[in-house]
């Protein structure tokens, strides 16, 4: 088994080399395989790391990724050497089938009260440079487990595109004195497509998917760990509102991307839903070249839609 990063000197990236991961079941519903995410298959998951509301009659549940991109038993001798970090597996909810978008809002509550629970955890471990959330749903979206899940990784480094992020988040805010994010909500008024108190959802401009939403809190927040109960709970109900307005417009597979502040630093937290509808090919994988050919005006126009123009428009 291999388990290491290793650096690509031609590209300047690291590349993790987990080779236990091609060997992970694929749970989808046409097969007949026992799903080990469901309320009653603890056995064949690694054990619990926390569990709400406790760890029988469980709501949501961690543990720890069966198959692994990190280790957290290794050490970190830097970008080329054991993959040091750790790797948990969030399932939302007990009940296979049940849809994110669909979750009453107290369920909602404790996968928010666990995503921060485990980010926490995570960021307080010595050698931890960034905690990254995540959540793929359906196959096109690499999931391999179609039972609602989250997976949470913790790095001794800020990865490539994150560290892009928070460069260009440092560079706006030294030359302008203000915060990229804080301006978004002006700035991008025309492309809203919904918000309550203390978030908004907006199609940007530079969206690399198409129908790619982003959910922004209002007030500067450098991550998820900062919201107070009504963001908590205003964070949770837009974000399922954007999920169910993708899944009914733009398809079923989907990746929502948490970016949360990397250690240390400042930032503004957001997280970025990306629709997977189209395959990167020749000039996104081989250039680094994106395109997308939806506009965010026209990704606007199918996700406010509503009733029927709704039905016709899912694959
Ligand atoms: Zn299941
Ligand atoms: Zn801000
Ligand atoms: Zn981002």
């Amino acid at each position: 088994m291999v388990l290491e990063f290793r650096e690509d000197p031609t590209k300047k990236v690291s590349i993790i080399f987990s080779t236990e991961r091609a060997h992970r079941p694929q749970v989808f519903g046409e097969e007949k395989q026992k799903c080990p995410f469901c309320r009653g298959s603890e056995s064949m998951t690694p054990p619990t790391t926390f569990a709400r509301p406790n760890a029988f009659d469980w709501k949501v549940r961690c543990f720890r990724n069966a198959f692994p991109l990190l280790s957290p038993r290794e050490e970190f001798k830097g970008l080329v050497g054991p993959a040091f970090g750790d790797h948990e597996v969030i399932v939302e909810t007990g009940e296979h089938g049940a849809l994110f978008q669909d979750f009453q809002p107290a369920q909602l509550a404790l996968v928010l009260e666990t995503y921060k629970n485990r980010f926490s955890a995570m960021a307080s471990r010595e050698g931890i440079a960034c905690v990254y959330l995540f959540k793929n749903h359906g196959r096109a979206a690499g999931a391999s487990i179609e039972h609602e899940h989250a997976q949470i990784v913790a790095l001794p480094f800020v990865p490539e595109l994150l560290e892009r992020e928070a460069a260009a988040f440092d560079e706006v805010s030294r030359a302008s004195g203000k915060c990229f994010y804080c301006s978004l909500a002006e700035t991008e008024k025309e492309n809203i497509l919904d918000e309550n108190q203390s978030f908004y959802a907006v199609c940007p401009p530079f969206a690399r998917f198409p129908g790619e939403t982003w959910v922004i809190p209002k007030m500067h927040r450098a991550s998820m760990l900062d919201f107070d109960a009504e963001e908590d709970r205003d964070f949770m109900n837009l974000l399922a509102f954007c999920v169910k307005k993708i899944y009914e417009t733009q398809g079923h597979d989907y990746v929502i991307a948490f970016h949360n502040a990397p250690a240390g630093r400042d930032f503004h937290f957001h997280a970025e839903i990306y629709p997977r509808t189209n395959t990167w090919a020749g000039l996104e994988l081989g250039a680094g070249l994106i395109v997308n050919t939806k506009s965010e005006k026209d990704a606007l126009k199918e996700l406010k839609a509503d009733g029927e123009e709704e039905e016709l428009l899912v694959q």
